[in-house]
């Protein structure tokens, strides 16, 4: 078949486009052994179209996931028809370095990859194209906004200072808590506590300290509970607690705990070293709440209690006496 020289020219330009289009195209037989190898492929992977000519694709890159592109590939070329999968499904086929010198973050090269099939004279597919597309920016950008959008709920659902829940997440937790008591019936403590003398704090050496003294009772609470155990900030300086699973007795031994490491504490701050204290108060579920609220109400009656004692104490509602 002979072919114009016009034809000639314009086959030349096509071939000369596609080794430099900023697409890896890739031609592989039916045994994966490679036909063409473009530009792109040569650039990203430091190999050379005729050094990798007739080779096994698998030989070449042994990271390639052989069963699934042989899956693939086997349907392309059965069914006729392109076969498209993105880098959410499958980050990359190839391993290639990442080009981008801003994202360091992303150390390899995401790609989206089309497989077409490519039919001989006889209208057999004989062959297929694997054409890899860069998409290192698309998801370097969309795995960012995806970070910060989860760096935004928890931003909402937690207090500033301290890094625990705040009262509204803390309360529907809360109350959820509750709802569950009443179907299953677990023991459970809720625990309200506030810093003793706290204004003191405050009026002697300033709001930054007062909140430097706020922060060191939420580590200490913190390290002091499971990780089942949800702490909240309630109100200034006011703390909750639920312990699941947790009996009056248990309660009392975490609590007591909590109070005697506060109590043994110095928080060095800028103006000052301060000793401070707490009075906690338990309420066991146990003592029939008819809702979370009227259950906050006996752990608050508990810590007034304490207060009322002497502070720097721990008391289980119902045991006041
Ligand atoms: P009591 O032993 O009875 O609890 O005495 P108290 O002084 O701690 O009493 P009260 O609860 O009335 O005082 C709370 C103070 O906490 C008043 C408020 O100015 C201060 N406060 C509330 N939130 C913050 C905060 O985020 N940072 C600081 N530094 N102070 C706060
Ligand atoms: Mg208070
Ligand atoms: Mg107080």
């Amino acid at each position: 078949m002979a072919i114009s020289e016009t034809e000639a020219t314009s086959f030349h330009w096509l071939v000369d486009m596609l080794e430099s289009v900023e697409v890896g195209l890739v031609i592989i037989d039916l045994e994966f052994r490679v036909q063409a190898w473009n530009g792109f492929m040569e650039h990203h992977s430091g190999i050379t179209a005729s050094k990798v000519r007739d080779q096994v694709l698998f030989d070449v890159f042994p990271d390639i996931p052989e069963a699934w592109l042989t899956r693939k590939v086997d349907s392309v070329a059965m069914l006729n028809t392109r076969a498209f999968t993105s880098w959410e499904q499958r980050p990359f086929l190839f391993k290639f370095r990442s080009t981008r010198p801003i994202t360091d973050t992303e150390e390899f090269m995401f790609q989206n990859l089309t497989i077409s099939p490519l039919s001989g004279i006889n209208g057999q597919v004989e062959k297929v194209c694997l054409m890899v597309y860069d998409v290192t920016d698309i998801a370097t950008s969309k795995r960012a906004l995806e970070k910060a959008n989860q760096q935004l709920e928890k931003l909402s659902m937690t207090d500033r200072l301290t890094g625990l829940l705040n009262r509204g997440t803390w309360e529907n937790l809360l109350d959820a808590e509750f709802e569950r008591y009443r179907r299953y019936g677990q023991p459970t403590c809720l625990v309200m506590f506030d810093i003793d003398h706290f204004k003191a704090v405050n009026d002697t050496h300033g709001h930054l300290a007062g909140d430097e003294v706020i922060k060191h009772t939420a580590q200490v609470t913190k390290a002091s509970v499971r990780q089942s155990d949800t702490v909240g900030r309630y109100g200034g300086e006011e703390f909750g607690i639920i312990l699941p699973e947790t009996g009056a007795d248990g309660a009392r031994i975490i609590c007591e705990r909590i109070r005697e490491t506060i109590a043994a504490s110095t928080v060095k701050t800028d103006v000052a070293d301060i000793t401070y204290t707490v009075s906690i108060g338990i309420a066991p579920i146990s003592e029939k709440p008819e809702n979370y609220m009227q259950w906050l109400q006996q752990a608050d009656e508990a810590l007034y209690a304490g207060k009322e004692g002497g502070r720097n104490r721990v008391v289980v509602f119902g045991e006041e006496s």
